[in-house]
């Protein structure tokens, strides 16, 4: 995970601090990574189509977690795209989320209160 960060931040200026909304939309436009709003039974969802990915973002929540969620999903993307076309809460085991979150707290800082009200809902 720290060779994925390293390698990214060498890639994106922007990774080297925790990225505000313009400054991960820079990194998902690099990426060539599309961002949508759409409704969704989950807050957000990793998915692929035509050989490009999509980050979705649940248009029905609150915006405010949004940066953390799609941080979450570019952390799957990052590091477990060899392994499934499609990443939701459902089908994936708890390792590779605890894994995500983890890649999605270094890229925002742990000190984010969204990440810490995250880990916290996490744990019940
Ligand atoms: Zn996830």
């Amino acid at each position: 995970m720290r060779v994925v960060l390293a390698r990214k931040r060498a890639r994106h200026p922007a990774v080297a601090k925790p990225p505000d909304w313009s400054g991960l939309m820079r990194i998902l436009e690099r990426e060539r990574i599309t961002l949508l709003h759409v409704p969704l039974p989950r807050p957000a969802q990793l998915v692929q189509y035509c050989g490009a990915w999509a980050i979705l973002l649940d248009s029905q929540r609150s915006r405010r977690r949004d940066l953390f969620y799609a941080c979450h999903e570019l952390a799957h993307l990052w590091l477990h795209t060899n392994e499934r076309d499609a990443f939701t809460r459902d089908t994936l085991d708890r390792s590779t989320e605890d894994e995500a979150n983890t890649l999605a707290e270094q890229l925002m800082g742990k000190r984010d209160p969204v990440v810490r009200r995250f880990n916290m809902e996490r744990r019940t």
